[in-house]
C-alpha cells in the first residue's frame, strides 16, 4: 500500500489540553479513511495538522511522502479541504462563487455546470449563496473542493446537521471520487455513515486512537457473542446462539432472523465506556 498520508506519533496541546496524544496511522491512495470520534476528541486538530495550518508538538504529518509543513503551492492544489469555516462569497451567485475560486486556485479552465450538477446544484447556479440551505451550502462547499480535481480530499464532518437524502447525495459524490483515485479523510460521528463508506476507520478518544481497521473487520472482532435474535408471526422475540441455529424448530413461525453484531457506536462504548455520537 502506498501510504497518501501518514502521521507518526503525533501530539499537540492548547496549554494544559491535550488535544492529541501521540496518535499514528496510515492512509492508502484511493481509500476512504474515517476518523471517527465525539466532539472534542481532536479529529479537526489532526486536520489542521495535516494541512500545514498548525504545528504538531510532536510527532510527523506527512502527505504525498512530505512533511505537511513543507507543503509547495504546487502541493497544495493537490489537496481539497471542506471544513467547518471553508466559505463563499454571500452575495454571489454559485456561479461566480466557483469561477472565483478557481482564478483564486489558479485553475485555468474549469467547467462550473459539470461541478454544479456533481453535487446537484446546477439548477441553483444563478442563486446568491446566501439565499441556499444548510445542506446546500455543504454542497456548496465540496464543490469548491472539487475545482481543482484534489487527489486528497479532506471532509471535515461534511454531513452533519443535514437530512438523510441530502446525506446520501453526498454519499453518492464520495464513492465516485473515490473510484476515480481520490483519497478521502473523512471525520464524522455518524457511525452509520462510516461503516457504510469507509475503508479503514479509525476510533479517537480525547486525543488517543482506541482502535483502527476496516469498519467489517472491526464488527467481527468484537462479535463476540455470536447469535441471532430471531422474531416470531406471534409477536415474541428470542436471542438463538449459532450453534443452535439448525436445531431451530417451527421455521415456518418466522417472520425474521437478524444477526446482533455490533454497531461501531457498541464497540467505541465498550472501548471507552463514552458515547461516540456526541
Ligand atoms: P473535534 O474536531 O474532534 O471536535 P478538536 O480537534 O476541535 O476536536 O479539539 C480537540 C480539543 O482541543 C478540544 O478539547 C478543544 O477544545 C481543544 N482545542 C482545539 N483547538 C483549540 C485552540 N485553538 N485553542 C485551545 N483549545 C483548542
Ligand atoms: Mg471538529
Amino acid at each position: 500500500m502506498t501510504a497518501v498520508i501518514e502521521v507518526r506519533d503525533l501530539s499537540k496541546s492548547f496549554g494544559s489540553k491535550n488535544a492529541l496524544n501521540g496518535v499514528n496511522f496510515a492512509i492508502g491512495e484511493g481509500e476512504i479513511f474515517g476518523f471517527l470520534g465525539p466532539s472534542g476528541s481532536g479529529k479537526t486538530t489532526t486536520i489542521n495538522i495535516l494541512t500545514g495550518q498548525l504545528l504538531p508538538d510532536k510527532g510527523e504529518s506527512l502527505i504525498f511522502g512530505k512533511s505537511s509543513q513543507d507543503l509547495a503551492p504546487e502541493d497544495l492544489k493537490r489537496i481539497g479541504l471542506v471544513s467547518e469555516d471553508s466559505g463563499f462569497y454571500e452575495k454571489m451567485t454559485l456561479e461566480k462563487n466557483l469561477l472565483f475560486f478557481s482564478k483564486f486556485y489558479g485553475v485555468k479552465t474549469v467547467d462550473v455546470d459539470a461541478i454544479l450538477e456533481r453535487v446537484g446544484l446546477l439548477d441553483s447556479k444563478k442563486k446568491v449563496a446566501e439565499k441556499l440551505s444548510t445542506g446546500m451550502k455543504q454542497r456548496m462547499l465540496l464543490a469548491r473542493a472539487l475545482i481543482n480535481r484534489p487527489s486528497v480530499l479532506f471532509l471535515d464532518e461534511p454531513t452533519s446537521g443535514l437530512d438523510p437524502s441530502t446525506s446520501r447525495g453526498i454519499h453518492e459524490l464520495l464513492l465516485e471520487l473515490k473510484a476515480q483515485g481520490t483519497s478521502i479523510f473523512l471525520t464524522t460521528h455518524d457511525m452509520h455513515e462510516a461503516t457504510l463508506l469507509c475503508d479503514h476507520l479509525a476510533l479517537l478518544n480525547q486525543g488517543s486512537l482506541v482502535e483502527e481497521g476496516n469498519p467489517q473487520a472491526l464488527i467481527q472482532k468484537y462479535n463476540t457473542d455470536k447469535a441471532v435474535e430471531v422474531a416470531y408471526k406471534d409477536g415474541h422475540k428470542e436471542r438463538v446462539p449459532f450453534e443452535e441455529l439448525s436445531s431451530l424448530g417451527h421455521v415456518e413461525e418466522i417472520l425474521t432472523i437478524h444477526s446482533c453484531e455490533p454497531t461501531l457506536e457498541d464497540i467505541f462504548i465498550q472501548l471507552t465506556g463514552g458515547k461516540l455520537n456526541v
